[in-house]
């Protein structure tokens, strides 16, 4: 585990000869905080709380695990990527004629939670998109205490504004969304860590959704690789 003493704040002009740098400590307890070099969460063993950089400051975020379904026990060494889920509420659409937009509305009814990566990834089709695949499957997994968390390297404010295209490329899965105009509410977000099995050069399990996926999808594995000891 690897353990940083601190950290310069990005964007100082290069005739700055002051760096402000923010201790990597946690607010609460003073621990060391555990992440990799280009992570923006670092996490706190002793609390398990994640604290997000943001500007010059911490924010405290919850950070859990998925737990592994009970017959994935036979696989020795997982690996956790981390995602945002954000909590949906007030999905609203606007489309015509109006049975589209019911249809819509229909596709959207189920949707509780999107799911965004949190690490560094192609969007792209066989590598990434693993965050869609969530969505669309709403998987029921146990969230439990987390025990490390490495690779987070989007932060979810940012991501935030930007939510409701999520949905429109979900909802763009069942019919062409050209028109369509989708607006939603979050009150609530946190980050779950999800397990998956080293099954093979270049190839993870999703012990959730139980697919294998290609790791070079993922950009900052070799942040994984290390932390987890592959
Ligand atoms: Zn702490």
């Amino acid at each position: 585990m690897s353990t940083h003493s601190g950290l310069s704040e990005a964007g100082m002009p290069e005739e700055a000869t002051q760096i402000k740098v923010i201790p990597l400590i946690c607010r609460n307890c003073g621990s060391a905080l555990s992440g990799a070099e280009e992570d923006i969460l670092f996490f706190c063993p002793r609390c398990r709380v994640g604290w997000e950089i943001s500007g010059s400051s911490f924010k405290e975020r919850k950070v859990f695990y998925a737990k592994p379904r009970k017959k994935d026990q036979r696989f020795e060494k997982l690996i956790y990527l981390p995602f945002w889920v954000f909590e949906i509420s007030n999905i609203e659409i606007k489309a015509k004629p109006e049975r589209i937009r019911e249809f819509f509305m229909r596709k959207s009814s189920g949707v509780n939670r999107i799911y965004v990566e949190a690490y560094e990834c192609f969007m792209g089709d066989i590598y990434g998109n693993l965050a869609l695949r969530y969505l669309h499957s709403a998987p029921r997994y146990e969230l439990v205490e987390a025990r490390k968390v490495v690779g987070c390297t989007r932060s979810a404010e940012t991501v935030l504004p930007f939510l409701k295209y999520y949905l429109l490329r979900y909802l763009d899965q069942f019919q062409d969304i050209t028109g369509v105009e989708v607006s939603l509410d979050s009150n609530e977000f946190y980050l779950v860590c999800f397990p998956y099995a080293f099954v093979g050069e270049n190839q993870l399990l999703d012990l959730t959704l139980d697919f294998t996926i290609l790791t070079q999808g993922i950009l900052n594995f070799h942040s994984f690789r290390q932390e987890f000891g592959l």
